[in-house]
């Protein structure tokens, strides 16, 4: 071998074990969820473990009938929001909506500050809304307009206006309005937060500027996706979050909360509660997480060092810095760079300098006119750089059209999964990858990024987001176990033999087992409620779960799971949640001993 081709071989070498190192087996897939499994069991029986489990209070899902008027809060990520939530009953909702920006110094600063600025927002936009509780400033209560909070109730004096707060942190849950801050997550890390009640913090602050609204409800974001995909489209059984984190909540048997106690009031009502898992810190000891050296050095210089591991490998905060620290690896790499030629921009150079949503720009380009495309082409596509569950090479459909003039230039290194005689389609989706490239990496122009260089990025963003998807199918496969709509494929001791693909043979006990489980809608679908940005905007992500879940509960069971967007999840939940908090406590809004606002209808 000549020391040039040495040279080849190795570089291709390089490529090949990055990609075995980022698929994952039906196996892989299986032994994660196995310990999903074991994990919402430790978490149901004990405080204290990562993958908290925290009990909600809130007892049921809403079936659509529900009625009344909330302000929500939304803190948890990206963007602070305050809603205005009507419930029209029907399943409609009317929703109006202002976004505040949060600086990175109220994330990291003192809490009251950030809890001040929350106050601040609230105030901001009920006075953009007009709606009347500043006429209330300085009299007894809330002057009450037609249309706004509460228009069935005429009582003018000592109300205040319901709010739910959907706060996406841990919290140690006590009530439906009271929580503990157990820790921070996503890179916020504000100053003496945590051990403190969240709700009183925010109470506290709205006290201070003398706003009339009480915080009545105290709610995961997960939770609000699942009440509002409930309320929009039928009861559902999780709420899954795929946005800036992600973690998700389910309805469990209280009876299997064993860490309540035998003498909870709610262990003796029985039943139903939803519990959110808070699964971003699944696995934190990483004994099943595929880690890569790309997660090593994600984890290392983060701001929660070992903490939410699971999030640190699907979330929307991280995908992109696993992207990047992968690709600078190739661009690194001795003694040849094996991508931009060595050449790197100030976005590739800072941390978390590539955000999520440009790897959604570069698949969007390579699968850009696939709806019309031939079918040898489209093929093509999907399998360059996949083949997530198979564990095997992606097999290329029929031999692609060699043209000696659309060859990719001598030379050019690529993973071996990736064909080398691209046909003229995959030449054309990767000039539009090129061009994704050079304006979001900031390169200076085409001269800089070869079609080779776009191959191997598009190679590179499609395998940590295939990841992502794999795993947030154990998520969704573990929740499906758990409540019993499925069994695991292999059993969930792994002593079960597996036969066939795709789990189509062994669904053995799943029908069986579905029918009669409380939660399944009449239809015979299971529903499961979804929100944030990764999974709406980044391309093929629901159905790269799906693929996963076959392998996990077999295709009979992942056919009937009905997976659809949360739309306004956190405002449309808050409110829903609220409105359960007044039903369980009428006078929660008085500031006086005064009669109940009417609440027209509640859920159990
Ligand atoms: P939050 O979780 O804060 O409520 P989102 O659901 O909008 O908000 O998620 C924001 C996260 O999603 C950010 O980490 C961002 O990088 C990522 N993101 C935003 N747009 C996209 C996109 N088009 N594709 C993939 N990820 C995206
Ligand atoms: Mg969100």
């Amino acid at each position: 071998m000549s020391s040039t081709s040495a040279i080849f071989s190795s570089a291709q070498n390089i490529l090949d074990t990055i990609e075995a190192r980022l698929l994952l087996s039906p196996d892989d897939l299986r032994s994660i969820t196995r310990q999903f499994l074991k994990e919402f069991e430790l978490g149901l029986g004990s405080y204290g473990y990562p993958m908290a489990m925290i009990p909600t209070f809130v007892t049921g899902v809403p079936d659509g009938s529900e009625v009344g008027t909330f302000l929500a809060l939304d803190l948890g990520g990206t963007n602070l929001r305050v809603c205005r939530v009507q419930l029209h009953g029907s399943s409609l909702f009317t929703l109006t909506q202002q976004k505040y920006k949060l600086s990175e110094s109220l994330k990291t600063g003192e809490a009251s500050a950030l809890f001040d600025y929350l106050a601040d927002s609230v105030d901001a936009f009920l006075t953009e809304e007009g709606v009347g509780v500043h006429g209330a400033r300085g009299r007894k209560g809330v002057r009450r307009e037609e249309g706004q909070m509460f228009d069935d109730d005429e009582d003018e004096d000592a109300d205040y206006l319901p709010l739910g707060f959907t706060f996406s942190f841990p919290v140690e849950q006590t009530a439906l309005n009271s929580g503990k801050i157990l820790t921070w997550t996503k890179g916020f890390a504000a100053r003496n937060a945590v051990g403190n009640d969240v709700v009183k913090l925010l109470q506290d602050a709205f006290d201070r500027k003398h706003l009339h609204v009480r915080c009545v409800a105290l709610v995961n974001d997960t939770v609000g996706a699942l009440l509002s995909r409930s309320y929009t489209a039928g009861k559902s059984i999780l709420g899954g979050i795929f946005g800036t984190g992600t973690n998700g909540a389910y309805l469990e048997d209280v009876s299997k909360i064993t860490k309540l106690g035998p003498n909870h009031p709610a262990v003796a009502r029985g039943g139903k509660m939803v519990v959110n898992t808070e699964w971003g810190g699944f696995d934190n000891a990483r004994i099943t997480l595929p880690s890569t050296p790309y997660d090593n050095i994600l984890d290392r210089l983060s701001i929660n060092p070992t903490y939410q591991a699971f999030e640190k490998f699907i979330s929307g905060m991280y995908l992109g810095e696993i992207t990047r620290q992968l690709l600078l690896s190739l661009v690194d790499a001795a003694p040849t760079p094996l991508l931009f030629k060595g050449k790197s921009t100030k976005v590739l150079n800072g941390h978390y300098g590539l955000d999520t949503a440009v790897l959604s720009l570069v698949e969007e380009a390579w699968v850009a006119g696939g709806d019309d495309a031939g079918e040898g082409d489209a093929g093509e596509g999907d399998a360059a750089g996949e083949g997530l569950t198979n564990g095997e090479k992606p097999a290329y459909p029929g031999p692609p059209a060699f043209s000696p003039t659309l060859t990719l230039p001598p030379h050019t290194i690529l993973p071996s999964s990736l064909p080398p005689h691209p046909t003229p389609r995959t030449l054309s989706a990767l000039e539009r990858v090129r061009k994704v490239i050079v304006k979001e990496f900031g390169f200076g122009g085409d001269g800089d990024v070869s079609l080779g260089d776009a191959a191997i990025v598009r190679w590179a963003s499609g395998l940590v987001a295939r990841r992502a998807a794999g795993l947030s199918g154990c998520a969704v496969g573990a929740v499906l176990v758990q409540t019993g709509f499925a069994s695991l494929v292999g059993g969930v001791n792994g002593d079960m033999k597996v036969e066939g693909e795709n789990g189509d043979t062994h669904g053995e006990g799943v029908n069986g087992k579905k029918e009669g489980v409380e939660g399944a809608r009449e239809d015979g679908t299971i529903g499961v409620g979804v929100d944030g940005s990764l999974i709406q905007h980044y391309p093929r992500f629901e159905e790269m779960v799906r693929e996963s879940l076959r392998e996990l509960v077999g295709s009979e069971v992942e056919r009937i799971v009905e997976i659809g967007m949360a739309k306004d999840g956190s405002g449309v939940g808050a409110a829903l949640c609220a409105l359960q908090a007044i039903k369980q406590q009428p006078d929660i809004l008085m500031n006086q001993a005064h009669q109940a606002p009417k609440v027209t209808h509640s859920y159990p």
